[in-house]
C-alpha cells in the first residue's frame, strides 16, 4: 500500500499514474493514515499550504520518522521542498523556491535522470524549486537530476526527489520504478487494499 500526503496539491495525478502501476493506494491526512504503509508520495502543491497543514494535523514527526524507516519515498516538486533542512528536515539539503523565474507558466525539458535508463524523461517544471545545497551528511545525498546546472532532482537511499512533476507526462518511468522498490522493499506496494 502506498500513501500519499493529500492536504493539498496534486494527488489525483499521482494515484492515477500509482494504480496505472499496479499498485495499491490510499491518501494521507493524518498520523494515523500513515501505518501500515509500505511506500509514501509527497505530492506537488504549494509548500507553505502543505507545511501549515502538516502542522496542524501533527504530521511533521510521524513524516519524519516514516522517511527514517527506510521505506521507500517520492517527493515531487513541492514534495522536495517538505524534504528540506527549513521544512521537515528529512535531508541535509536547502532548496531554493521558484527557482526558475516568477513565471506562472510551466516549461519543459529533457532531463536525463540517473539510474533510469532509455534515455531522458520529458520533465514538467511550474513554479519549481532546485536545491541549492546537499550536505554535510548524514543521510548522504547525490544529485540525479540537473537542468542548465541547476539540481532538480537527488536521492539518498530509498528517498527520491524530483523538482517537476513525473506524473504530469505519459512516462511513467519514476513511478514504475517506485512502485517496484516499494514491492522490493517487501512492501507488496501491488497487494490487495
Ligand atoms: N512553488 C511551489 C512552492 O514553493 C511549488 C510548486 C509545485 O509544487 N508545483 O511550494
Amino acid at each position: 500500500m502506498i500513501g500519499i500526503l493529500a492536504l493539498q496539491g496534486g494527488v489525483v495525478e499521482h494515484a492515477q499514474l500509482l494504480r496505472a502501476c499496479g499498485a495499491t493506494v490510499r491518501e494521507v491526512r493524518t498520523p494515523a493514515g500513515l501505518e501500515g504503509l509500505d511506500g509514501l508520495v509527497l505530492p506537488g502543491g504549494e509548500s507553505t499550504t502543505m507545511t501549515l497543514g502538516i502542522a496542524r494535523e501533527g504530521l511533521a514527526e510521524p513524516l519524519r520518522r516514516f522517511a527514517a524507516s527506510g521505506r521507500p519515498l517520492l517527493a515531487t516538486c513541492a514534495g522536495l521542498i517538505l524534504l528540506d533542512r527549513d521544512h521537515l528536515g528529512v535531508l541535509p539539503i536547502a532548496c531554493e523556491r521558484n527557482a526558475f523565474g516568477r513565471q506562472i507558466r510551466s516549461f519543459e525539458s529533457d532531463v536525463t535522470v540517473a539510474g533510469l535508463d532509455d534515455g531522458p524523461i520529458r520533465a514538467v517544471f511550474i513554479r519549481a524549486p532546485r536545491v541549492t545545497e546537499i550536505g554535510p551528511g548524514p543521510p548522504g545525498v547525490e544529485v540525479v537530476a540537473e537542468v542548465d546546472g541547476a539540481v532538480v532532482g537527488v536521492r539518498s537511499g530509498a528517498i527520491e526527489g524530483y523538482a517537476f512533476h513525473p506524473e504530469l507526462t505519459d512516462d511513467a518511468r519514476i513511478h514504475e520504478r517506485f512502485v517496484a522498490a516499494v514491492a522490493a522493499a517487501g512492501g507488496g506496494a501491488r497487494d490487495a487494499a
